[in-house]
């Protein structure tokens, strides 16, 4: 038997949302089903629009954009891309202080023994250099730089790994041509009411506005906040997560490009009385944000926040948008799988919301089930699923947590708020033994809860004790060394945004 003619195969599956979590599943799903064994519809509405921002991602995208086959040229051409090598923290810890959490790794292993330990030693004896130092990527963007990895041996340039910044609402364009083009469907319309079957409680059928009734085998609930299909019709229960993530509105507007030199290869958030605003550079505009809560700060206000820190002068209306943080109780549920805003949301200070649909993607094709779909594929999605958001929201967490900062209620009410025990232990791990563990192939690695947990002032009381094998001298050599060399590298890069205008000519 094959696809087609085994009754059991999912021969049409129905994507509610034309964001960027729908298109990123369309395309997904064009690719490697295609026409010939199943028809995919994207229904989209005028009338309710995106949320058009994510703007800054992480290198896993890189990955995605692969496996559609994407042109990179093409790619930052369409969508105004430019290169991201990590993000700055700024007034983070403290008023005046600022970190780079960078993509790749800081040093290199010495003797099988992770760098950090080295640095901590070190760093204890007023002997080490700032960390950023020892991290390729955190040179260069600060030197606003930029290349791709190098095939040289033993060189920090081979190990240049990196992300974008691209306008969401061009990227969506870009993958919506990209998957109508493999035969995706789409259809312009609202759907008004879900129609469940009696037996089972699956989705059998949604009726739009204006009269049509769509069916299918399987639903994706791309639809955003609202999750129209998981929530408004399957009443699967939401895990509210404000008590650690207060932060519940964003408002958003882009502006003008002064220089060459504001299109710098780095996302900066700066941590502001309540909340934080953020920056991204991309070709043609920086796109800007202030992340705040409505318990601390009102609209009107905010607003006043994000215009005083525009660069120069905006160049849109400000868009306004609000959430509850959190995630659904089950993203897939019956016959429908929520994914991007429909499955949950944490806040985008680590730049996570597409990342976390193109893992739900991919959990989809792994588990990618037959008509009469078995349940422990539900759950398997389901428990990783969770796994995920977890771990995700424990490292924004941090950042909040793990603060000198007392000067507003806000700030106040971080310090002293609860957090998860997860991630209580992460920290007094760190703080006891200077370890750092990564769990359950959580999505940040070691580099970034290093970066974070020192920038955000949490110190080490020691160190791997088998560090002592080398002398104190041994051991500032070799880091010498490595800044050294890292130093030498970075000014071997060009300028990050002649590279893009040399990529584009
Ligand atoms: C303030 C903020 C900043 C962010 N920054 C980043 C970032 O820097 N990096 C990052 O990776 N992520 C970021 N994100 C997350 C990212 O924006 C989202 O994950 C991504 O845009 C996916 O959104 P979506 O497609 O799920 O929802 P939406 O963009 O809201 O799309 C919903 C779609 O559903 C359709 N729809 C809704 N109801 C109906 C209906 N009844 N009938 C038919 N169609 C319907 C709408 O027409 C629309 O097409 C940010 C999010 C916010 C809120």
């Amino acid at each position: 038997m094959s696809y087609t003619t085994n009754p059991n195969t999912v021969k049409s599956i129905v994507i509610v949302g034309g964001g960027s979590a729908g298109w990123m599943t369309a395309s997904a799903l064009a690719k490697v089903l295609g026409p010939e064994l199943c028809d995919i519809t994207l229904i989209e509405s005028d009338q309710i629009g995106t949320v058009s921002v994510g703007e800054a991602t992480i290198p896993q995208v890189q990955l995605f954009n692969r496996i559609l086959d994407i042109d990179e040229k093409e790619f930052l051409d369409f969508t105004n891309a430019t290169f991201k090598l990590g993000i700055e923290f700024v007034d983070w810890q403290k008023k005046g202080h600022a970190y780079f959490h960078p993509f790749g790794t800081y040093g290199t292993n010495i003797d099988a023994l992770p760098f950090h330990h080295y640095w901590l030693k070190m760093q204890q004896l007023g002997k080490a250099s700032d960390l950023s130092q020892y991290s390729l990527t955190a040179v260069a963007a600060y030197q606003n730089k930029f290349m791709h990895p190098q095939q040289q041996q033993n060189s920090p340039l081979a190990g240049i790994n990196y992300a974008y910044h691209f306008d969401a609402t061009l990227y969506a364009k870009f993958l919506s041509s990209y998957a109508t083009k493999r035969g995706v469907t789409k259809l312009n319309g609202k759907v008004m009411d879900v129609g469940l079957n009696a037996d089972n409680g699956n989705i059998q059928t949604l009726f739009l506005e204006d009269g049509q009734q769509i069916t299918g085998d399987l639903f994706i609930d791309c639809s955003g906040f609202k999750g129209i299909l998981i929530e408004q019709a399957l009443k699967t229960g939401f895990d509210d997560w404000s008590h650690y993530l207060p932060c519940n509105r964003a408002a958003a507007v882009p502006c003008h490009t002064i220089t060459a030199q504001n299109i710098t290869p780095y996302t900066k958030s700066t941590a502001q009385s309540v909340g934080w605003t953020w920056r991204i550079p991309l070709q043609n505009r920086i796109g800007n944000g202030y992340v705040y809560s409505s318990d601390f700060i009102d609209d009107n206000a905010a607003q006043e926040v994000l215009l005083q820190q525009l660069e120069s002068s905006p160049i849109a209306d400000i868009n306004m948008l609000r959430w509850t943080t959190g995630m659904r109780k089950k993203s897939w549920n019956k016959n429908c799988i929520a994914i991007g805003l429909a499955a949950g949301f944490v806040e985008p200070l680590e730049s996570t919301g597409l990342h976390l649909i193109q893992s739900a993607i991919a959990k989809l094709m792994t588990l990618f089930p037959y008509k009469n779909i078995n349940q422990c594929d539900i759950d398997l999605f389901n428990q990783q699923t969770e796994k995920e958001y977890l771990r995700i929201r424990d490292f924004i967490v941090l950042h909040y947590k793990a603060t000198e900062r007392d000067d507003s209620d806000f700030w106040r009410y971080c310090q002293a708020m609860p957090i998860p025990s997860t991630l209580q232990q992460k920290i007094e791990m760190y703080k006891e033994t200077g370890r750092i563990f990564r769990q359950d192939d959580e999505l940040f690695n070691e580099t970034s809860w290093l970066a974070v947990m020192q920038g955000q002032g949490i110190k080490a009381n020691n160190y791997h004790p088998l560090v002592d094998r080398l002398s104190d001298v041994e051991i500032q050599r070799r880091l010498q060394n490595i800044e050294s060399v890292i130093a030498n590298s970075a000014n071997l890069m060009p300028d990050h945004h002649a590279y893009i205008q040399q990529m584009l000519s």
